[in-house]
């Protein structure tokens, strides 16, 4: 009997009689030909924020990334374990991606624990700890600053932090060569996981904005009398 929770064998049903039922000669010819994504996303673990359901991709489309706060550690080949490094290598060297994309979101735990590197470790490992250090010297700044609300060094580190793995992802030799070859650009963007904004970086002034989209979608107002909640 198979061994996983009813509701992913369910979903699985869905997906094989909704989506691989539509998508059945993609997938085959991916198998045969192997995949060919443009772009690789960086994103967080984290379960509300998906790229595949945010970006709305085919199977193929993108090649992804996902830890604990969507960081990029710098380039540091001392032999020892890096899984982010050696996707990027694989997704750079092998895939050739066009584009990278670090897709950051709101009300990301991993940030919070970087905002509160005092606390207690959640085991004695304390792997969110020391993974979340990488991001310690611009996480000290925003803490130090007195005349933010805890909800402004929320969201500003997740921003800050999309900036930092972007200036780390140049620290590889093979991402600054590309990019300055023009055969690699580099990208940010910030998920607001309550409202579904999509905020994009500027690649000029770093400053998030909301994309011209043709047609968005209009959140529609609670008609007059009712409930918001
Ligand atoms: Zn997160």
């Amino acid at each position: 009997m198979a061994d996983l929770p009813d509701t992913l064998l369910n979903g699985y049903r869905n997906f094989m009689n909704n989506h691989f039922a539509h998508e059945t000669a993609r997938y085959r010819e991916l198998a045969d030909i192997g995949q060919t994504p443009q772009t690789l996303v960086i994103a967080c673990c984290d379960s509300r924020a998906a790229p595949e359901i945010i970006f709305d991709t085919a199977p193929g489309e993108i090649f992804v990334l996902r830890n604990v706060a969507n960081l990029m550690p710098p380039y540091t080949p001392d032999g020892e374990y890096h899984a982010a490094s050696a996707a990027l290598e694989f997704a750079v060297q092998s895939l050739k991606v066009k584009h990278i994309v670090v897709l950051g979101h709101g009300r990301c735990g991993g940030i919070k624990a970087a905002l509160s590197p005092d606390h207690a470790p959640l085991s004695p490992g304390d792997f969110i700890g020391k993974w979340m250090s990488i991001l310690a010297p611009a996480a000290e700044n925003v803490i130090a600053n007195t005349l933010m609300t805890d909800s402004e060094r929320h969201t500003a580190l997740e921003r800050i932090s999309i900036r930092y793995s972007i200036q780390n992802l140049r620290t590889f030799p093979c991402v600054d060569i590309l990019e300055k070859k023009g055969r690699i650009s580099l990208h940010g963007a910030w998920f607001d996981i309550s409202t579904g904004e999509l905020w994009v970086m500027d690649k000029e002034t770093g400053d998030f904005k909301r994309p011209d989209i043709d047609d968005p979608f209009v959140i529609p107002a609670p008609a007059a009398g009712q409930s918001a909640s």
